[in-house]
């Protein structure tokens, strides 16, 4: 932001803090200028760039857009917030920095053996470390150059990172196991790592055993769009073994050649942030923290706000275990003195005074409730509100289906309709019923997922019901279509979506003459409503859907009954009760 006699440059939406800021105002006093003009804020919420601009104009300064911003945006299209910031950085002061490096890959590929084997040919000896605290990330030295690793493999940690807008990683390392090729976490790992435009660098692991099929690999990747540099693509394919701890150094090798095509730097001495990796309490050292640097150097003393946690640094070591007083960019590091554990993901920032560090959290947690109501709206017509705004360009859809075979047409008749002015894209594509990683994948993409002739399993319903991320079944192709043209062209009529009202667990089951089973029941959560609608739910199956035959307390029918009472439940036309299962009560509503 930069400003130019009285003109100011604003972006798209600005916190009230930095908006005070830019105008060397009291926040208070921006707070009342808009509240005079109708507005309700607090400190740490944003406004658009029209409000901005009708308060600064009181100040005497006349906002223009920010054009930086908007067009680093266009560019890269999801940009994680420590980007932005190190994109706001004098360019001058920006260095190169280490690259961050995460593996991802289908389970049993050799994901953890490759991290280990990595470590243990590469990290140079140190001295021993004054705390043996283990930290999730550990650095590498390669021909004089620094490579760090995210020791937390596996998509839920990636995921949860993309979800919180965070990213800790410039680099992916695919891992594929030469012995069984493209899998669906693969494929799950690729469309990750593209929607987050971070570059990927294969590790064909396995290649010691007798059944390696490389060129089998080679093609299967090439259906995936990563076509190997030695087919005439761009994508680096590494023989490895980790077991035998081959081709280490080469996948090193490869890492640096991705490094030195990809912008990656930083400002040392600028401001200082990064992102949470990891955090756990540890019985005697209380919260202790994998932070990793990504501008700027973090001190020993520095007063850090992650997330909702903060507190002074009273202690720092790398991964070594030994104590540090400073970390530059890309270095993790592992802290003492946070007051809270904050969730890996979490950007973290240094603040200057305690007070500023409250308020920031505070704020957030003001902000936390605020999101969680809102939340509840999140659909698929609210991405059509953001397309309109110009917020999106493209719909991102995750498709699951029933066989392969009608996978195919589904997606090429979904891009068709992406010929317009908003882009169709699909992130994922794969045969089976919708699980939690496709809704994961969801949330961090804000795509919405869509099943032909497939079911959602519970845990993906809930976390769809978490996150608001808009679950669409269907069973004609057309309809489907006919539905995302509807929505390209933001016509779709209000969906009914369902919203879970209360749970009750099965204590008991009582076999009752002519009426059959009735479940002896006590309302966890929520409410059972007679006329709401229900399943029934044994572990993680569905065993039962539709309405109560009866709903009954201390033999009286009722029409609701609440969190912590019992009751007795009859289901229409079904008796296949359990002791131990759940009761899920819901309604279904038209979202508007
Ligand atoms: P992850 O689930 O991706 O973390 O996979 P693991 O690292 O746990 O490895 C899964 C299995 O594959 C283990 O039994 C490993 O010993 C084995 N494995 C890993 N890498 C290699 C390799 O390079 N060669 C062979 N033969 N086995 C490997």
């Amino acid at each position: 932001m930069s400003e130019n006699g009285n003109k100011i440059e604003l972006p798209a939406n600005i916190v009230i803090r930095d908006l005070a800021q830019i105008v060397d105002q009291s926040p208070i006093d921006i707070i009342k200028k808009l509240m005079s003009n109708g507005v309700m804020a607090t400190i740490n919420q944003a406004v658009d760039f029209d409000t901005a601009a009708i308060v600064v104009a009181e100040y005497g300064y006349d906002a223009v857009p920010e054009v930086y911003e908007e067009e680093v945006k266009e560019e890269t299209g999801e940009i994680p917030l420590w980007r932005q910031l190190i994109a706001d950085e004098d360019q001058s002061n920006l260095v190169e920095r280490a690259p961050v490096v995460t593996i991802l890959g289908h389970v049993d590929h050799g994901k953890t053996s490759l991290l280990d084997a990595i470590r243990e040919t590469n990290v140079a000896a140190g001295e021993a470390g004054g705390i043996t605290q283990h930290i999730s990330a550990y650095q590498v030295e390669m021909k004089g150059r620094t490579i760090s690793f995210l020791d937390t493999p596996g998509h839920a940690a990636f995921t949860a990172m993309r979800a919180r807008g965070a990213q800790g990683a410039d680099i992916v390392i695919l891992v594929v196991a030469a012995d069984d090729g493209v899998m669906p976490q693969t494929k799950e790992a690729i469309a990750h790592a593209k929607a987050a435009r971070v570059p990927i660098v294969v590790a064909m692991n396995k290649i010691d055993k007798a059944n390696a099929n490389p060129d089998r690999v080679k093609q299967q990747l090439a259906e995936q769009e990563l076509v190997p540099d030695d087919w005439g693509g761009s994508i680096m394919v590494i023989p490895v073994s980790a077991k035998e701890k081959e081709g280490i150094d080469d996948l090193l090798e490869a890492v640096l050649l991705v490094t030195d095509n990809t912008d990656i730097r930083a400002n040392p001495d600028g401001r200082t942030i990064g992102t949470v990796i990891e955090a756990e309490v540890d019985k005697t050292k209380g919260t202790v923290v994998t932070l990793l640097v990504q501008n700027g150097t973090l001190q020993i003393g520095d007063i850090v706000v992650a997330g909702t946690a903060y507190g002074r640094l009273r202690a720092m070591f790398d991964f070594r275990g030994k104590p540090v007083k400073k970390a530059g960019p890309s270095t993790p590091v592992g802290v003492l003195g946070l007051n809270d554990v904050p969730s890996a993901g979490d950007l973290f920032q240094v603040v200057g005074s305690d007070k500023e560090a409250r308020d920031i959290v505070t704020g957030r947690q003001d902000a936390q409730k605020q999101r969680v109501q809102s939340k509840k709206k999140a659909s698929l017509e609210d991405l059509f509100a953001a397309f309109k705004a110009g917020e999106a360009k493209e719909l991102g859809l995750i498709i699951k289906a029933d066989v392969q075979g009608s996978l195919e047409p589904i997606i090429s008749e979904v891009e068709k309709l992406g010929k317009g002015e908003i882009g169709v894209k699909v992130l994922y594509a794969e045969t089976g019923n919708i699980g939690e990683n496709d809704v994961m994948l969801a949330s961090a993409s804000k795509a919405i997922v869509i099943g032909f002739s497939v079911q959602a399993d519970v845990a993906a319903r809930r976390l769809a019901e978490k996150e608001g991320i808009s679950i669409r079944l269907y069973d004609i192709i057309y309809r489907l279509t006919e539905d995302i043209e509807k929505a390209l062209k933001g016509m779709l009529e209000p969906v009914v979506t369902e919203k879970v009202i209360g749970r009750a667990e099965v204590m008991a089951v009582f076999p009752i003459s002519k009426v059959g089973k009735i479940a002896g029941c006590k309302v966890r959560e929520g409410e059972l409503r007679r006329n709401a609608k229900v399943r029934l739910i044994r572990g993680d199956d569905l065993v039962y859907e539709g309405e109560m035959s009866s709903l009954k307390h201390e033999k009286e029918d009722v029409r609701e009954v609440r969190t912590g009472f019992e009751c007795g439940v009859g289901l229409k036309n079904f008796h296949n009760i359990e002791v131990g299962d759940e009761i899920v009560c819901y309604v279904l509503e038209k979202s508007a």
